[in-house]
């Protein structure tokens, strides 16, 4: 913190709410401000840990009252760190973690630091799920909204398409349900447009049945027919059905058991299969994938969907440095073919990749101006994930991510996914909300006129 730092006064905040107070100098003050990208290390003047949505109204007013800076908390996931501010007061949620399961009416109510894994428990003990995203740890909160999409999201749409309700604690300290019916405006805005129209304490999300099993697995060919193996990636993502999510991801080879050791280290690509039909019939699937040529190695088969949705995990732990660059787009050209496999060729680091997400499906079918995520013509989202562990590795591996972006630009949408955007990319806010920015200023406006809440890809009143 630098010296013109406010210094909080810690009784009056710890009267004003039930939760607990964190201040520097407190033993768990450092854990409790850490988020997951080791890039950012900010320290805010005083955290509130909530032990509710009553703490969330008051430790908004504490900070008003007294001009302070927030920041809000979920998961901690975000690449740019926006939920931990330098000097202000930091919201946190992570201990709220409640889910909710009415099975009959298909609905979970999400408390909003839960984690992709709780509501993932709770529902899949109903055989239900919801789309969320492909790594278990990231934070519920921030994921519906910015969008959210995972391997369900051709089948069943983004999370906020799925999103029926959400209670929301206003700039203004008031309380809020919006829906489809109250308060649509913004039920609108908050469907993507981020942290910029309150603190969202309650989440309701429509529930599908899901099979005890689903189809998935990895596929790993290797990098020298990178280009071959995109442009026939094109063409089976072309044809896919709804229910079949294929993604492609160029890094080195973690040392998979299934992986020959020779293999590991080596740069790879690797095609992620999820299929949520019936497995039997995902078959064919796999054997068009497997016509694209030699394996070094393939795991696919029958495994429980709450597994498949966790087994991301270890290769996106917290605690590694990581810089983040993603773009849009509504085909893959040659020339983004291109850049990828040219960049994919010249990985900076062991664990850095580029990954393509393959979005349309149910996702594409939603109107762009249903909604503030404005990225529905978004068939592929591509980022490209720089991530080292010491800070001597900085400078090759953002710049890597920067020159990779620059390259594959002329071949983008030009839309970009605010959840992927990282700090130094404020400007970039209006493009990724396209059509819909004018709208959102207009609500801002009317939400929140002071910008309260700034902390995020902010969308400036
Ligand atoms: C390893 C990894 C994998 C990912 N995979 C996917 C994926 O598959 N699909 C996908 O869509 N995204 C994915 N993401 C991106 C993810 O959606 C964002 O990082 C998102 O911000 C995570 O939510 P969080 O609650 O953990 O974020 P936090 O960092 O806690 O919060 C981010 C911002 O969200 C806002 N916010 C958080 N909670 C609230 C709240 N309750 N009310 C109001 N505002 C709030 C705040 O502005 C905050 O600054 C991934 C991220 C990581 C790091």
């Amino acid at each position: 913190m630098n010296a013109a730092a406010p210094v909080v006064d810690r009784s009056a905040l710890t009267l004003a709410v039930t939760g607990t107070v964190v201040m520097p100098g407190d033993a768990d003050y450092d854990a409790t401000r850490t988020v997951w990208n080791a890039m950012v290390d900010r320290k805010p003047a005083a955290i509130v840990r909530c032990a509710g949505e009553a703490d969330v109204v008051a430790a908004l007013r504490f900070a008003r009252e007294r001009g302070l800076p927030i920041s809000v908390r979920g998961g901690g996931h975000h690449i740019a760190g926006t939920s931990v501010c330098d000097g202000g007061l930091m919201i946190d949620l992570s201990t709220l973690k409640g889910v909710r399961v009415d099975a009959v009416a298909r609905r979970a109510v999400v408390e909003p630091g839960a984690l992709l894994a709780d509501v993932d428990a709770a529902t899949l003990a109903h055989g239900l799920a919801t789309p969320l995203g492909i790594n278990s740890t990231t934070g519920v909160a921030g994921l519906t909204l910015g969008g959210g999409f995972g391997w369900l999201s051709r089948l069943h749409g983004l999370t906020i398409d799925n999103l029926v309700a959400a209670r929301i604690v206003g700039a203004d300290g008031v309380v809020r349900r919006a829906s489809a019916d109250e308060h649509p405006d913004l039920f609108w805005a908050i469907r993507g447009g981020g942290g910029n129209f309150g603190i969202v304490t309650a989440f309701t999300f429509a529930l599908h049945p899901i099979a005890a099993e689903v189809l998935a697995g990895l596929l790993v060919f290797p990098m020298d027919r990178c280009r071959e193996i995109l442009r026939a990636y094109r063409a089976f993502a072309e044809r896919a059905p709804d229910a079949l999510n294929v993604w492609v991801v160029l890094r080195k080879a973690p040392p998979l058991p299934f992986l020959p050791p020779e293999v590991h280290g080596q740069a790879v690509v690797v095609l992620p299969l999820f299929y949520a039909g019936d497995p039997g019939s995902g078959e064919s699937h796999l054997d068009l994938l497997r016509a694209f040529g030699p394996r070094l190695g393939e795991h696919v088969g029958p495994v429980p969907y709450g597994a498949w949705q966790q087994a991301f995990d270890p290769l996106l732990a917290a605690g590694a440095r990581n810089y983040w660059k993603s773009h849009n787009f509504t085909g893959l050209s040659d020339g983004a073919i291109e850049a990828l496999a040219g960049y994919a060729g010249r990985l900076p680091s062991d664990h850095s990749e580029i990954f393509v997400a393959l979005l349309g499906g149910a996702a594409s079918r939603v109107p762009t101006s249903a909604t503030a995520y404005a990225g529905r013509d978004a068939r592929l989202v591509v980022n490209v994930h720089a991530r080292w562990e010491d800070a001597a590795g900085d400078d090759a591996c953002i710049s890597w991510a920067r020159e990779f972006y620059r390259a594959s630009a002329p071949f983008a949408s030009g839309g970009a996914y605010v959840n992927f955007m990282t700090g130094d990319e404020a400007s970039r806010v209006p493009a990724a909300y396209g059509e819909n920015y004018a709208r959102l200023v207009d609500l801002k406006r009317r939400f929140d006129p002071d910008n309260v809440f700034r902390t995020n890809q902010n969308i400036a009143p």
